[in-house]
């Protein structure tokens, strides 16, 4: 007879940990593992450590491996590097979590705080091969068998998520979700920076830090910072998600990564003359939904029926009460039928976290861009180093995907001044420094990065290939160091 093993309950709670498909799922199976295994996931410094030893689970070692292999950069000085440093995270999107992964690393205490409940965004970004690497070596296969197999480069952005807050666990970050940052509480008493929260008992309410972190997506502007707006000629995008049954007919349909009109004139002309639909660009990409994403001319939209009235002003035209949703279905439909030679079988748009058709359309006339990535405070003697990551540093301009990508430059950039702070370098050397690097993001591509992802660090030198960390002086960033001793 077979010797069958007795499960193993922690193996299972592994199991469904691993495989949970909804955050919510995610942190219950984390929170009963832990419960299982003994470990308070508090104890951020030996949580990884400790879990490692009682897991003992053949099926994690590969994951261990890849997260072993990370850690051993000299550049986290074993997890020491930021030993005493406190970090809040504002935002769990992909930039904020991969940055809590990083400050984690360093070994600092890092507190995520995320407004949403859900990770429910199926819109799917197309990455760069250093950010298919970068996942790869945080173990995403482990989370996601189908991540990028094959040729495909994309994933969409709540299974990134879900990859990011996985490992983010694992390490010890302690992720709130359904908490909103209001603004910070200055030092007062003994005690130090800490957040205004709603909840405003939410735990995370007394939690003292010395970093923030802001990665709050593209309109939120942190108190201190000033953004510049790149204002561009009038573009409107759509985008839409169709449920993806995973027949081998749909498997069959040919992505589109990016057909723009300048390349390829007759196939927007048939468009126009066979549907009335104008379009600038278009992108397929097949995932956990079949996702299109197009700039579309505004007249068409007009002449559809998408935009009921014509508005000089953006915002006036998309304003919800100008759009016909049901005609915006329709378009986005028609084109993705169109765009896919109708040989996608039942296109039925999947749901949103609303419960309705997954379609949006959006303006990105305007884009947005931080005038520093970062600052200090300091207010009776407590001393509070903000930064910026993601989309509230520099919006990405969607048709050219560069969102991920730049935003995970910036995570690693942002783990590298954490780490000169907790080393003691001179505070305005810190910001110096985060400033010059800050200096060159807008113009990396996947070109001019160094190809050798496998050397890639939070130091910014092996990741361009022509980086000048001291190209800004200290007197140049004086007035980041906002420093108020009497109050
Ligand atoms: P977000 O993903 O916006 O996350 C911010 C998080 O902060 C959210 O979860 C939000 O709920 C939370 N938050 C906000 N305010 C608060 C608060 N006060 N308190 C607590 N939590 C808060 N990028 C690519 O790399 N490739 C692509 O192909 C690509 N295509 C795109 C197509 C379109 C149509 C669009 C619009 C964008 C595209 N992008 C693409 C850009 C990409 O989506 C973003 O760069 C990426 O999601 C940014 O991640 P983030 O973590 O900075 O911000």
């Amino acid at each position: 007879m077979a010797n069958q093993d007795p499960v193993n309950p922690a193996h299972t709670l592994f199991d469904l940990f691993v495989q949970a498909q909804r955050c919510v799922d995610v942190k219950q199976h984390f929170a009963e593992l832990c419960r299982q295994l003994t470990l308070n996931p508090k104890d951020f410094r030996n949580f990884y450590s400790k879990l490692k030893e009682r897991l003992n689970y053949w099926k994690a070692k590969s994951l261990w491996t890849k997260l072993d292999k990370r850690a051993s950069h000299s550049e986290y000085q074993q997890r020491k590097a930021c030993i005493k440093n406190k970090c809040l995270v504002l935002g769990a999107g992909p930039c904020g979590l991969r940055t809590a992964i990083e400050l984690s690393f360093l070994g600092a205490q890092v507190v995520v705080v995320e407004k949403r409940e859900s990770f429910s965004r199926n819109n799917v970004l197309h990455l760069w091969p250093f950010s298919i690497s970068d996942l790869r070596g945080l173990g995403a296969k482990t989370f996601h068998g189908k991540f990028c197999t094959g040729s495909l480069d994309h994933i969409s952005i709540r299974q990134l998520q879900l990859i990011l807050l996985k490992v983010a666990l694992l390490l010890g970050v302690e992720v709130h979700t359904g908490v909103e940052f209001l603004g910070l509480n200055e030092p007062s008493g003994e005690n130090g920076w800490m957040a205004k929260l709603k909840p405003e008992t939410h735990p995370a309410a007394t939690f003292q830090f010395d970093v923030l972190v802001s990665a709050g997506g593209g309109r939120f502007v942190p108190d201190g910072f000033k953004h510049k707006e790149l204002r561009g000629k009038l573009a409107i995008g759509i985008t839409a998600n169709f449920i993806n049954r995973k027949t081998a007919a749909e498997a069959q349909v040919p992505e589109i990564s990016g057909v723009a009109r300048i390349y390829n004139q007759k196939f927007f002309q048939q468009l126009l003359s066979e549907t009335g639909i104008d379009l600038e660009n278009i992108v397929y990409y097949k995932d956990d939904t079949h996702y299109f994403v197009m700039t579309a001319k505004k007249k068409s939209l007009l002449e559809k029926g998408v935009i009921k009235e014509d508005h000089s002003d953006a915002e006036q035209l998309l304003a919800p009460s100008n759009v016909d949703y049901k005609a915006l279905h329709l378009y986005a439909h028609d084109a993705a039928q169109f765009s896919t030679g109708g040989n996608l079988p039942h296109l039925q748009f999947a749901q949103n976290h609303l419960g309705q058709p997954d379609v949006a359309m959006f303006d990105f006339t305007c884009m947005y861009r931080a005038e520093n990535a970062s600052l200090i405070r300091e207010r009776r003697g407590k001393k509070l180093l903000t930064a910026l990551v993601g989309d509230c540093l520099v919006e990405p301009f969607w048709p050219l995907g560069t969102g991920i990508a730049r935003g995970f430059l910036a995570s690693f950039d942002t783990a590298w001044m954490v780490r000169s702070w907790g080393l003691g370098v001179p505070h305005l050397k810190v910001l110096a420094e985060r400033e010059s690097v800050y200096q060159i993001l807008s113009q990396t591509t996947p070109e001019n990065t160094s190809k050798n992802y496998g050397s890639y660090t939070i130091n910014p030198r092996t990741r361009y290939v022509t980086v000048n960390l001291s190209s800004i002086h200290t007197n140049q960033v004086r007035t980041l160091y906002l420093c108020n001793t009497d109050s």
